[in-house]
């Protein structure tokens, strides 16, 4: 099988929950790996490092920006966001499925390195759910709110892009289409 169909890009706006989706995926799919990105944002209550990301200063990033550390990267609501190439290099390698779960500036880079990566859209059912997704979840302030709301309109353009839009009306019928596509895609290249 081509080795770039183990690679799968997902990407939706802030408040899509397509985090939750990836989560249960891996939960109904364990031999399906998730890569750790690296960020400057600051670590939010609940979260490890080392397992939602690892936590860096700008200066740290941006060594490993020169040091040819980061596969792909972007700034968003300004802070960084990449993909370690550790995370994918093996994986792939090796025959092992692993997501990444990016922006949309990322996605296209990712796409421009491995032309045969499988993109997936995580769009929410409406944009009233991806405002209220967002603050339920508590974890933004207003500032933070009204930054990633006016981007998720901006990211919504940028599905026609991929290669597949899915719409997280529920986790796991969302979750469920996604391994589904993720199948389809791998199995076309056999
Ligand atoms: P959050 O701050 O909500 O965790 O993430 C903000 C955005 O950055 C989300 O759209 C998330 O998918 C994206 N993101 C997370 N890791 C990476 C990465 O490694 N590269 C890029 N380009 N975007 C990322």
């Amino acid at each position: 099988m081509n080795k770039e169909r183990h690679l799968i890009v997902i990407s939706g706006p802030s408040g899509s929950g397509k985090d939750t989706v990836v989560k249960r995926l891996m939960e109904l799919h364990p031999e399906i790996e998730v890569s750790v990105s690296a960020t400057t944002r600051e670590i939010r209550p609940g979260e490890k490092d080392g397992v939602n990301y690892v936590y860096l200063t700008r200066e740290e990033f941006e060594r490993r920006i020169q040091a040819g550390e980061i596969l792909e990267y972007a700034e968003y609501c300004e802070n960084y966001y990449g993909t370690p190439k550790s995370e994918v290099d093996k994986r792939i390698e090796n025959g092992i499925t692993v997501i990444l779960v990016i922006e949309v500036i990322g996605a296209g880079n990712i796409k421009k390195l491995y032309p045969d990566a499988v993109t997936i859209f995580v769009r929410p059912p409406s944009y009233g759910e991806l405002e209220e997704r967002l603050r339920g979840r508590g974890t933004e302030t207003e500032e933070s709110i009204k930054k990633r709301l006016a981007r998720a309109v901006e990211e919504m353009e940028y599905a026609v892009d991929y290669n597949e839009v899915v719409i997280n009306d529920t986790v796991d019928e969302c979750a469920e289409e996604i391994y589904g596509l993720i199948q389809k895609y791998q199995q076309e290249e056999e």
